[in-house]
């Protein structure tokens, strides 16, 4: 049989279904979909998936023919559902022509609206609906999206204007009009000759008359919109397959430009941004399209309970309110009903929080899309647990329904109650996305970029946002836009990224040219300090203070769902007590990684580390090690402490000596002072350490083996922490961390020492305690022998960091120069230092723990390494069955909700 192409779908039938996502993408599955569930939805058809798949290898003309006589027949199925017909001069059928990949990509490819006009058939429209505005509002709408999509002529650069907006402006300046409702039906149709004659200019052709031709530039113009330059961007921001491409959806028009009894709007089964069960959206009267989310009119609210909240917010009365913005209940009742209880009915039928696109033409209601919608992660939180015990989806969705990255957002500070009580509000907005932000004002997005590359933090203020901006707004605390409402650009990303925003805060004046904005009659200058409160709207002056989350209720309830399905444990790596007792509150089963050099640094402790390392022999050596021994003893009683009941993996010293000692000359001088040594042998002593590949040279344990009086002085700190605390009533579980093992040898000397040691310290004190010694797993040659190793190996940690860097041969320091491009040029999909490279990194931790386990079945094994938290590596860690991982505090969460997800699908 051959291949099926294209699905039809139209009056309560359809080929396809919602679970063909992949094939028809999101938009075409879900359209079938509603058709079967008797929602209503204008007669189309769509292309698949593999068709835009097969465009891009075999090109446009190929595929034209291929699918041809199947797109005929399908216009012609919807032809007879509408009673009207396609380029027809006396009954036309128009039609619009979408994009809709598997997930959805707000704003990135292109959509063509009315299409099937030209100057014959928009009389024929004009006769048949009797309202000639309507029938030349469409047509100016379709020569300038087809202008700016199909024949390229939208804006490239930030600094350039749609040819088509500079046209309508110019005229909106001649008649002293501000709002496109106000043309007349004779300036519509001086629009339509002089966007024909922008066109003639710019492209040297005429613009096609012919609605088959049309038609076909449309569909091909969609499947192009795959490879532009801003899908791409987005594609990789979120990880999304070139493989995927998208499906391309045709269908019949409907008309929220009728005039007065017609509308369209878009809407949300539930708050996006708090996750409350409350319906809410947008809509605006004789609009079409995107026009709700273009902010070019004020939307106005769907329901009454809406309206009343926005309008209090922006402070309208409601006396003004209901004469000039009432809702979609008061100005519509009865779609209004029929829309709410359409919402509810898709809700119900997907079991999740949709978000729809709706049009009314002369009082009737249709559904153009619905989709699972983009929300915070506290909306993602809430609406799973909502479900959930209303009975509607069980704990493993719940589960599934995570994105573990976005449990980061929940985990972050809020403005602290009194700080915001004193704080200044210089404007207010609508809450669009919540989340404290405090930020430098940058206008632009490249600008966003550039400062927050400097680490400076920024808040992106626009007038409205758009596509381009997407970089810019990743990078930055907060947004602010001018325009646009809850639905806007700004809005529906920043929700998707969980990034605070305020958006259509109408009272502030944003000078791009000057790079200002007034606020309060104030004005603020590029560089100055604000702060947005994303769950109020409000906008303070200056930076504003902030404190931890509160994390109880259905957040404590989702780590509850983890703790019942996970089979790794999530540990932490954490250095001191407090990032220790942070951890724990966020169920961390143990520390994966102490490192113990960090400790070095603080005070007086640097100089006993330097006296040990620039010591001329072993006498010396031992002298300063004293002095550190006690400082170490201490930290490590503190961790045991927080740790109580739990294992505590403790690292060796690692870092090159060379990090320790001073490189300034006043400082060096005041070390040869201190120390009784000449400037100049201290100098010497230092440069001496200097190295060319201080990440290859004398680290890790070739410092314990070259001086084992520093593993001997670490070992003893650790054991007698341990028994201190142990006489405290304290748990312990220490597991001493032998890094950078290459040679089995290696670590057999470092654990004859420790095991010495340990026994001293024992007969010393008069008692006992159990402990382990392990290693790093970081060192290729590790990986490889990791059966002989784990001889003398009561656990392995594999460090990805190390490991990363010595397989792919790649310093993390200095990767930044060639990472990027070698993503842009596709050589690497992902930077192998966030996203574990499975297949080569990947395959040494496979083999270690092969050969680990056949050597010692119950060896423990564990991750360590940034990947430790990132949710695709620890998928990959649970699937080889490792016993835990472990990452810093703030991502035990996400590592939890990762494990938890990994062990339920494995199941
Ligand atoms: P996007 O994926 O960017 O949302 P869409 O394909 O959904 O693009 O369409 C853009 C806008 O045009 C939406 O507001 C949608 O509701 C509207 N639209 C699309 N097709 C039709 C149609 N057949 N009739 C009326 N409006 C339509
Ligand atoms: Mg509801
Ligand atoms: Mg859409």
């Amino acid at each position: 049989m051959e291949k099926k192409r294209i699905y039809k779908f139209g009056n309560g039938h359809a080929e396809g279904r919602a679970d063909m996502r992949n094939l028809l993408g999101g938009k075409g599955a879900n359209l079938a979909e509603m058709n079967l569930i008797g929602v209503p939805v204008p007669p189309g058809f769509t292309i698949t998936t593999e068709v835009c798949t097969e465009y891009n290898q075999h090109g446009k003309e190929a595929v034209v023919e291929l699918i041809k006589k199947d797109v005929e027949e399908a216009i012609a199925h919807v032809e007879e559902l509408m009673g009207s017909k396609f380029g027809d001069k006396e009954n036309p059928l128009l039609v619009s022509v979408r994009s809709g990949a598997r997930v959805s990509m707000p704003g990135m490819m292109d959509t063509v609206l009315n299409l099937g006009l030209n100057d014959e058939v928009v009389e024929g429209i004009a006769r048949k609906s009797g309202n000639e505005r309507f029938a030349w509002d469409s047509y100016r709408r379709f020569v300038q999206m087809y202008g700016d999509v199909v024949l390229g002529m939208k804006p490239k650069s930030k600094d350039d204007i749609d040819p088509f907006e500079e046209i309508m402006e110019k005229k909106k300046a001649e008649k002293g009009i501000t709002l496109d409702t106000e043309f007349t039906v004779d300036d519509l149709k001086d629009l339509v000759v002089l966007f024909k004659a922008a066109v003639k200019e710019c492209t040297g052709k005429d613009f096609p008359t012919s609605s088959w031709e049309q038609l076909w530039g449309a569909i091909c113009a969609v499947f192009d919109s795959w490879m532009n330059e801003r899908a791409i961007t987005y594609r990789q921001m979120y990880q999304i397959p070139e493989e995927w491409g998208t499906a391309v959806n045709v269908q019949a028009m409907v008309f929220g430009n009728m005039g007065n009894t017609s509308a369209t709007g878009v809407a949300f089964t539930r708050d996006a941004s708090t996750g409350e069960d409350l319906f809410n959206g947008e809509y605006l009267i004789n609009a079409q399209g995107e026009d709700v989310v273009a902010g070019i009119r004020t939307p106005q609210q769907i329901t009454t309970e809406g309206s009343r909240r926005w309008a209090k917010l922006q402070g309208i009365s409601e006396e003004d309110r209901a004469s000039k913005y009432p809702s979609l209940e008061e100005a519509m009742p009865e779609c209004a009903a029929q829309l709410i209880e359409t919402q509810q009915k898709l809700e119900d039928y997907f079991k999740d929080m949709q978000d729809l696109e709706f049009t009314i033409q002369d009082n009737k209601l249709w559904l153009l899309q619905t989709r699972n919608g983009k929300r915070t992660g506290a909306a993602m939180v809430k609406i799973a647990m909502d479900l959930y015990r209303d009975g509607e989806i069980d704990d493993k969705t719940v589960l599934k329904r995570m994105e573990a990255n976005k449990l980061d957002e929940l985990l972050h500070p809020v403005f602290a109650k009194e700080a915001l009580q004193q704080a200044k509000v210089i404007a207010k907005g609508l809450p669009a996305s919540p989340g404290a932000a405090t930020g430098k004002i940058v206008f632009f997005a490249d600008d966003a970029e550039a400062w927050a590359e400097k680490r400076k933090k920024v808040v992106l203020v626009r007038i409205e946002t758009s596509p381009e901006d997407l970089r810019g707004m990743t990078v930055a605390q907060g947004i602010l836009t001018a325009r646009g409402g809850m639905t806007s650009h700004a809005a529906v990303v920043a929700r998707g990224m969980g990034k605070c925003c305020v958006s259509g805060a109408g009272d502030i004046k944003v000078d791009y040219k000057a790079r200002t904005i007034e606020m309060s009659g104030k004005v603020y200058k590029e560089g100055d300090w604000i702060s947005l409160n994303g769950s109020t709207g409000e906008v303070y002056e200056g930076q504003v203070a902030t404190v931890d989350p509160e994390l109880s209720g259905d957040f404590a309830a989702i780590m509850d769902i983890c703790e019942k399905y996970t089979k790794m444990d999530v540990r932490t790596n954490a250095d001191t007590p407090k990032d220790a007792a942070i951890a724990r509150k966020f169920g961390a089963k143990g520390i994966g990684l102490c490192r113990t050099e960090h400790m070095f640094f603080e005070g007086e402790r640097i100089k006993a580390m330097r006296e040990m390392i620039l010591a001329k022999d072993t006498a010396g050596r031992k002298e300063a090690l004293k002095k550190l021994l006690p400082m170490q003893r201490s930290d490590f009683e503190g961790i045991f402490e927080a740790m109580d009941g739990l294992g505590v993996t403790i690292r060796l010293l690692d870092p090159p000596l060379h990090e320790f000692v001073p490189h300034q000359l006043a400082t060096q001088k005041e070390l040869a002072d201190e120390m009784g040594m000449t400037l100049e042998e201290v100098k010497l002593a230092c440069d001496a350490l200097e190295e060319f590949n201080p990440m290859l040279g004398h680290r890790g344990c070739r410092l314990g083996n070259t001086y084992p009086e520093i593993t001997e002085m670490q070992a003893r700190a650790i054991i007698e922490a341990a028994l201190n605390m142990k006489a405290k009533g304290i748990i312990v579980h220490p597991e001493i961390m032998v890094p950078l093992v290459g040679i089995v040898t290696e670590l057999k000397m470092q654990a004859d020492i420790i095991h010495a040691t340990a026994k001293k310290v024992f007969e010393e004190k008069g008692d006992t305690i159990e402990y382990k010694v392990g290693t790093m797993i970081e060192v290729p040659r590790a990986a490889v022998t990791a059966d002989e190793i784990a001889e003398c190996a009561d656990f392995f940690s594999f460090g990805t960091n190390d490991l990363t860097q010595m397989t792919f041969g790649y310093s993390r320091d200095d990767a930044g120069k060639f990472l990027k491009i070698y993503r842009e040029k596709g050589i690497l999909k992902n930077d192998p230092f966030q996203i574990l490279d499975q297949k080569g990194v990947g395959a040494l931790i496979k083999m270690a723990t092969e050969k680990g386990r056949s050597v010692k079945p119950q060896i423990k094994l564990g991750i360590c390494g940034e990947h430790g938290g990132e949710p695709s590596s620890v998928q990959f860690c649970n699937s080889l069955g490792l016993n835990y991982v472990s990452c810093s505090p703030f991502r035990v969460p996400i590592a939890r909700v990762a494990a938890a997800q990994a062990a339920v699908e494995q199941a």
